[in-house]
Formats: structure tokens, sequence, C-alpha cells
């Protein structure tokens, strides 16, 4: 239903392939769907040519049931339309349904955030207060490294933040402790109430508002 068959050229030979694509994933219908997107071939198909890896770049929409989120993958300023659309607009249908079983939901810009996210939830974690954590260890990373971006990433049970340029992976930092993301939860709660009605897209510009607009500090 949710199936599409996607023309992709492949770089290598010119190729062009049919690939088909999910675009809803159900996660307790579909495991192995799940797996593959945290480790990441969900977004790479295969040249049935040469057989060169060929990168599927599609937006997407990730169900869980268990933790009760959405989180949309919006890659283009088309998709992020058709994702408020999706969670917002009752013409458009779905909303009902995310309503109806009180769905947490979530935009994210970039696959990278995608698996993010999934991480996160999975560990029972706020992503608030994440964004709220990266945004305190930021600082410090880009004295260090420059430029990077910064991810939290579950690591099987570990509670992980790692650091990234251009896909290469600087530095993990081991928040296990949870130090800064109990304290950032007490300095914030006020603010962080309702983790069903804050969003859709809950990222480092959400942070560095919530962090601006109440002068509380990191
Ligand atoms: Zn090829």
């Amino acid at each position: 239903m949710s199936e599409i068959q996607l023309k992709i050229e492949c770089k290598e030979c010119k190729h062009t392939n049919v690939v088909p694509f999910n675009t809803m994933i159900l996660s307790w219908k579909e495991p192995e769907k799940k797996k593959s997107m945290m480790d990441g071939s969900f977004f790479w198909g295969k040249c049935s040519k040469c057989g060169a890896r060929i990168p599927i770049v599609h937006d997407c929409f990730y169900f869980d049931n268990v933790g009760k989120y959405v989180v949309a993958y919006a890659g283009s300023e088309i998709a992020l339309r058709n994702a408020y659309g999706y969670f917002y607009d009752y013409d458009a249908g779905a909303v009902d349904y995310l309503y109806e079983h009180d769905y947490m939901k979530r935009i994210v810009r970039t696959q990278l955030e995608l698996k993010e996210k999934i991480h996160v939830f999975e560990d029972g974690m706020d992503d608030r207060i994440i964004e709220l954590v990266k945004l305190y260890l930021f600082p410090n990373i880009t004295e260090r490294f420059g430029k990077a971006r910064v991810f939290y990433e579950g690591a099987g049970g570990k509670k992980l933040i790692f650091t990234e340029r251009g896909g290469k992976i600087l530095e993990h930092i081991d928040i296990s402790d949870n130090r800064h993301y109990n304290r950032l939860s007490s300095k914030y709660a006020k603010e962080l109430i309702d983790i069903k009605s804050d969003g859709p897209e809950i990222n480092r510009k959400w942070a560095v508002e919530l962090v601006t607009k109440t002068k509380k500090g990191l």
C-alpha cells in the first residue's frame, strides 16, 4: 500500500534501476525495516546491473505503536509541508489515527536525525532534554573539532553522544551517568511539561530558542 517504485540512475554504470521503497514504516509489523533503519541500510539500494550501492533519497514516516510516536523524515520543503499537513490538517485524512492513539509527532530533516529520534525514544528518553544536553556539550566539541554535528546514539543500550563531520565519527561521549540529562531535566521542568504537545520539530534550533527565551542557560 505504501510501497512506491523509485527510478534511480546508477552513478557507476548509468543504468536506471527501479527500486521499491516503503514510505510508511510500521515498526511492529516490519521489524526487518526497523532494523535496516537503525543500521542505515534502509536508504541504500543496489544496482541490478553492476551491483554498486545506490543511495535512496526519499521521504518517509516511521510509526512505533509501543512508544506511540511517529517520525516524519522530510528532506525537502515540499515533504516538510506534506508532513505538517499529515499531522495537523484534518482534511488530509491520517490525522484522526494519530490523535485517536495519542501519538507523539516529530519531523526531522535528515536521515541521521531520523535514526537519532528512534534511538532516543527506544531508550525511553525525552528528545527535548537530549537536545539541551547536546547544546550544552556543543561548545566544548566545536572547540576541539571545529565544525561538527552531534547526535545521540543508543549503541546497544549505552547512552552515547557522537560527533560527526562528513560521515566520519570524530568522538564518542559517554553520557550514561545521566548527569547532564537529569540536571537539565530539573532545570527546565517548568517548560517541559507535555512531551506530546511539543514539537513537531525538536532540534538544535528548538533548544536554542528555549534557552534564549527563558534566559536560564545550560
Ligand atoms: Zn550500476
